[in-house]
């Protein structure tokens, strides 16, 4: 008796189903049909809404499927400006942004919140944007162009400095009060304690020098007049 195993017959059958499925939606979406997207699910939420909504009523016998339209996409960093087109009529939405705006109080558009935040993830790894980009892209997934990244890091790169000044500044103020309200003769002397750390192992000066060789040396400060020994 022969054997044809049935389950190996079916498993082809979900494969020619795979494939015609595959056919059907680069014809309707083109090449790009299968590639991810970062969408802030509200605002993808309330385009699909809208749109089969309007589509319903513009054509309300039209069985016909909305889809992306990727040509017309627009793309803004991370994420991107989609329109929704119906497959059988001629149905067209408006176009939706896909990603929260950041509020800048200047005219023009407005750049997207992901675009920013990722840059302070960005700035506290030790991976450069390029890094980044190839992780994403090889997800894949759409990255921004690597001039536009370039660009947003520096503008939330100086903001992090200025924060940073910001705090020093505010920190070392209250322990100027604290040294002022306690009568300390000179209060902008703030008391401190340090460690240090070579690049160079110990060992490395044997026989050429009593003191550690280093390049290069690493100082972490304590403060010691404040309660919670702020370390800097
Ligand atoms: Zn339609």
């Amino acid at each position: 008796m022969p054997k044809v195993p049935k389950r190996r017959h079916s498993h082809h059958l979900i494969e020619e189903d795979e494939r015609r499925a595959f056919v059907q939606a680069v014809n309707e979406c083109g090449p790009d049909f299968n590639s991810y997207r970062t969408v802030c699910v509200y605002k993808m939420k309330a385009m699909w809404n809208k749109a089969f909504r309007e589509h319903q009523q513009k054509s309300p016998a039209c069985e016909g499927k909305l889809s992306c339209d990727l040509e017309k996409e627009e793309k803004r960093g991370f994420s991107s400006r989609q329109t929704l087109i119906c497959t059988s009529c001629s149905y067209k939405s408006d176009k939706y942004s896909l990603y929260e705006e950041l509020e800048t109080g200047k005219p023009g558009r407005k750049p997207s919140k992901l675009d920013k935040a990722v840059h302070v993830g960005l700035s506290q790894t030790p991976i450069a944007s390029s890094s980044m980009s190839k992780i994403i892209l090889s997800g894949n997934m759409q990255a921004p162009a690597a001039s536009s990244l370039q660009r947003r890091a520096n503008k939330v790169l100086k903001n992090i400095v200025d924060v940073n000044k910001m705090d020093l500044r505010k920190r070392k103020n209250e322990i100027i009060e604290i040294n002022r309200l306690r009568g300390k003769e000179d209060p902008n002397t703030i008391s401190v304690q340090m460690d240090g750390m070579y690049n160079n192992p110990l060992y490395s000066g044997v026989g050429r020098t009593p003191f550690q060789l280093a390049t290069q040396t690493v100082h972490t400060t304590a403060e010691n007049i404040n309660k919670q020994t702020i370390i800097y």
